[in-house]
């Protein structure tokens, strides 16, 4: 007989666990199953983990610049990377297994440990043991892609899985995929004192973003002493000794780079092929993405799709919005869309990128008449007081009807600073609203309003280089 719930969710990423717990303590009885690790990937190899690192390489890389400020170290900075990792370990382990317990402790909720797999559309199998239910929460997120290039299959790579368990330094790395995962180890490992290759088969890094941006980041990339390969249109990969060589038919420079270790970080693949979802007769796009609505239900009554799997986002807080769209839908009897959702993520190289709604490019393309007010953070007093003056900021303004339509800033602080764009993205208030806002000084933040006061149309600010 199988054991009958009200729901059942599948992954302990970032949606699934408060959407158990919520369902739980509406009094449905819940049954949870995770394969393998409570927290899903942001809490075990995606965010928190890198931050951690993140945190560890700034740390390395301002003890460098101690002269900069005024004070001597003594010898050279090192980096001991199975402290590095020890630090990680804990920040973890940690957030882990209050995960974990959070779940375990909730009398509604009856957790599994095993892969979860339908046999019908009301029931699935995990661990020998057969469940059924009324709904279904699938939260299976996605996992690193490997590629399909020459050679791939005969060396020995790294993902961001097998990076956490990383606790030396590589002579050389080389990562191939100069997008936000790829930038964000590029720059940690170069801290950490390893010698860093980026690898990027389009013409610069982080296509999806602004050229400006992407030039700016690859100047603080290369500041460093990052080297980039972008246009490698044909990678590919061999042995050579106790090295990898990785093929890169790039406009410039050799044809070959020679690494001790190399990271894929060329994006992400949904978690769905062993799902059974043939058996529940839930649809996937071609990609392997669960298709769903804008409430997040799949084709099939009763199953909804939560989280990176469903394609609709590809951060926590987009998993973490959908738990909450989910539930308001379902218990709150309020309409909650993910289309009510505003683009916005962070990028945590140092100094971060915080972006918010529209790209120029996306802007342009609406059709609408664009303003743009920009301002170098050469020009912003906290950067320059903090000895951190790469990057900038810009905002977009509908000249019409002045609603702001995206936001960037990068340099310091710019991961928070970029809220307060985004929370007048929400009220779809003016942009007048935050031109008069009193902001505290010295912040970042604070010559937000004064660029907004600056606003001009954005083909003559181009012209005028108004960075
Ligand atoms: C290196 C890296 C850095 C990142 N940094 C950030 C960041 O700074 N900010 C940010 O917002 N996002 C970041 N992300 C993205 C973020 O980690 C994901 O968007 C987020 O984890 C998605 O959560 P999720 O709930 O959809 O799925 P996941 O977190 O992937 O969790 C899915 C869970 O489902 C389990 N599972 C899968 N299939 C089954 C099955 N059949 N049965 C049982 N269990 C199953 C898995 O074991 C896993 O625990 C980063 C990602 C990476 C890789």
């Amino acid at each position: 007989m199988p054991n009958k719930f009200d729901a059942i969710v599948i992954g302990a990423g970032q949606a699934g666990p408060p959407l158990a717990n919520r369902l739980a303590t509406s009094g449905m009885k819940v049954a949870f199953a995770e394969r393998k690790l409570f927290g899903g990937t942001c809490v075990n190899t995606g965010c928190t983990p890198t931050k951690t690192m993140v945190a560890s390489a700034y740390a390395a890389h301002v003890a460098r610049r101690g002269a900069d400020y005024g004070f001597n170290i003594s010898g050279d900075v090192t980096v001991d990377m199975q402290k590095v990792k020890a630090r990680k370990d804990q920040i973890v382990n940690k957030s882990s297994s209050s995960v974990e317990s959070w779940l375990g402790d909730n009398k509604n909720i009856t957790v599994f440990k095993g892969h979860a797999r339908f046999v019908s559309p009301k029931e699935v199998e995990v661990d020998g043991n057969r469940l059924t239910a009324d709904k279904f929460f699938i939260n299976a997120g996605g996992r690193a892609r490997v590629p399909d290039m020459p050679g791939v299959d005969q060396i020995p790579y790294l993902t961001n899985s097998s990076m956490m368990e990383v606790d030396f330094l590589p002579r050389h790395l080389v990562v191939v995929g100069g997008s936000y995962i790829g930038l964000e180890f590029g720059q940690m490992f170069r801290r950490f004192g390893s010698e860093v290759t980026i690898i990027e088969m389009g013409s610069r890094l982080i296509g999806r973003e602004d050229p400006d941006v992407s030039a700016e980041v690859r100047k603080i990339l290369e500041n460093e002493g990052v080297h980039l390969r972008l246009d490698a249109k044909c990678i590919s990969f061999r042995k050579e000794g106790d090295k990898i060589a990785a093929g890169v038919d790039c406009q410039d420079g050799d044809r070959e780079v020679l690494g001790s270790h190399v990271l894929l970080a060329v994006g992400r693949v949904p978690n769905t092929d062993d799902l059974g979802l043939d058996k529940a007769g839930v649809t996937v796009d071609k990609q392997g993405y669960i298709i769903v609505d804008d409430q997040l239900r799949t084709n099939v009554p009763g199953i909804w799709a939560i989280g990176d799997c469903n394609g609709k986002g590809a951060f926590t807080h987009t998993a973490y919005n959908d738990y909450e769209i989910v539930t308001a839908n379902l218990l709150d009897n309020d309409p909650r869309r993910v289309t009510d959702r505003i683009p916005t993520y962070g990028l945590f190289i140092d100094p971060p990128l915080g972006r918010a709604g529209m790209t120029e490019a996306e802007a342009v393309a609406t059709g609408r008449k664009i303003l743009i007010g920009k301002r170098a953070m050469t020009r912003v007093s906290r950067a320059i007081e903090k000895g951190e003056t790469q990057g900038f900021m810009k905002v977009l303004v509908d000249a019409d009807s002045k609603e702001i339509l995206g936001a960037a800033v990068l340099g310091p602080g710019g991961d928070e600073a970029i809220h307060c764009v985004l929370d007048v993205m929400y009220t779809k208030k003016p942009y007048t609203v935050i031109q008069r806002a009193v902001h505290i000084h010295p912040t970042v933040a604070e010559l937000i309003p004064t660029i907004l006061g600056e606003l001009q149309p954005l083909e003559s600010a181009q012209v005028k280089g108004a960075a």
